[in-house]
């Protein structure tokens, strides 16, 4: 039986509460469809996008008047929705995740034309969405990107390519950034949405990864986008993508958090019913040292998780340090406790199909992208060295 204890806590008012019943129980209903597997992930990934749209789930993704009823994003409702399909399906989760992704920065900073022509389509899954970022020799290091976005009458061409793009081989719409070169470096790199239906538009390279889903590398050859696509003003990329990434840091480690939560689930069954030495698993006191340290780690991520979407959802404008101590903790405890889980399942852990092998496979890049482990120590010890230097600490 799942531990829903957290959802007691200050971070939640009534209505989170209550979407959290709503949505477990939906989930509950659903869990066959939502953990149904082909060997197309192009396919089974589009099928969950309209099952979460048609259940209105997506509409929590994106801001009013598009979708949800909430003014802006609740990052609170993110991380509940996250932690709470990745406790089923990690490619639920995933297409949950990518429209939120995807569609962040349009509707944090896009043109009234351009969150007006797609967000509502994003939040009913008539539209799939993707954020491309990362190049070739560009991945922690941003500032690297060399795709460029050329100003010509009405609009910017698109020229270069991105790779590890997420939903690249299904997406209608991406989030795309590329130098305009208002300045060297994070201060000459634009943004813009961008449909993928666009004359240039290519995918050039399908990536097959360890938890399957769909993931690609995408060509623009002298693609078009009009001046209304362009997000905020030319130069300001690098903070808008810094921006997003603070938003749905903390939702990394809520899915995360919804893994462990599994593989803890897993290895209690596991524990109180296996027998060893004649007696439960779950008697012997390293089995307990074990549980316990799951049981500690899964509450120690929430805390992070929902302190830091807490704090952005009352209004402080950036929560850079909480996210990284979210995104941080909370992957890498996971991947502690999905590990411990395998353990002491024993040879049955590491047999195809059972969850806790697919829990080990699913971890493992949340560790890696949207800022991979050591990125975050970086943002949390800068944070921490300019409250220090600010007087802000004692
Ligand atoms: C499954 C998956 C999905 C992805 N989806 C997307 C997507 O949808 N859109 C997108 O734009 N990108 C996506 N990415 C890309 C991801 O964001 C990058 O892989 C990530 O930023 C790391 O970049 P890199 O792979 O080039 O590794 P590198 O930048 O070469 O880094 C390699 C390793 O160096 C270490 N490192 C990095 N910085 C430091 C530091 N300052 N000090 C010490 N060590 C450091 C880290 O361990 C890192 O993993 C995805 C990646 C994966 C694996």
């Amino acid at each position: 039986m799942a531990d829903t204890s957290f959802i007691d806590w200050p971070f939640f008012d009534d209505p989170h509460r209550a979407y959290l019943a709503e949505l477990s129980a939906w989930c509950a209903a659903h869990d066959a469809e939502l953990r149904a597997e082909t060997t197309d992930v192009n396919a089974d990934c589009r099928h969950l996008v309209r099952l979460l749209g048609e259940a209105g789930i997506l509409r929590n993704a994106v801001p009013a008047a598009y979708g949800d009823t909430a003014e802006r994003v609740d990052v609170r409702t993110l991380c509940l929705t996250r932690q709470t399909l990745a406790y089923h399906a990690g490619l639920a989760d995933f297409a949950f995740a990518m429209q939120g992704l995807g569609s962040g920065a349009i509707g944090l900073f896009g043109s009234e034309a351009a969150r007006a022509a797609y967000l509502p389509k994003v939040a009913t899954g008539e539209m799939i969405a993707g954020f491309a970022l990362s190049e070739k020799e560009a991945g922690s290091d941003v500032a690297a990107m060399a795709m460029t976005a050329t100003k010509v009458e009405g609009g910017w061409r698109l020229n270069g390519e991105k790779t590890w793009i997420s939903n690249g081989p299904i997406a209608d719409l991406l989030t795309v950034f590329a130098r305009s070169g208002e300045a060297p470096g994070a201060r000459g790199i634009s943004a813009f949405a961008f449909p993928t239906a666009t004359e240039g538009f290519s995918v050039t390279e399908v990536i097959d990864v360890i938890a399957p889903h769909p993931l690609a590398t995408i060509r623009f050859d002298d693609c078009f986008v009009p001046d209304d696509h362009l997000l905020d003003e030319a130069g300001q990329g690098f903070k808008i993508a810094m921006a997003t990434l603070d938003m749905l840091r903390p939702t990394v480690g809520a899915a995360a958090l919804g893994f462990a939560r599994r593989a803890t689930d897993e290895a209690m069954a596991r524990a109180t019913t296996r027998h060893l030495f004649g007696a439960p698993m779950a008697d012997l006191q390293l089995t307990q040292a074990a549980l316990a340290d799951m049981a500690l780690g899964n509450d120690a991520s929430a805390l992070l998780v929902y302190r830091a979407a807490w704090a952005k959802d009352k209004g402080q404008p950036r929560i850079t340090r909480e996210a990284a101590m979210a995104k941080l903790y909370a992957t890498d405890t996971a991947q502690q406790t999905i590990d411990r889980a395998v353990q002491l399942f024993g040879g049955a852990g590491v047999v195809s199909g059972n969850i806790v092998e697919r829990l080990y496979r699913e971890i493992r890049a949340l560790r890696i992208y949207e800022g991979a482990s050591e990125v975050q120590k970086v943002v949390i010890a800068r944070a921490a060295i300019a409250d220090f230097q600010s007087g802000t600490t004692q």
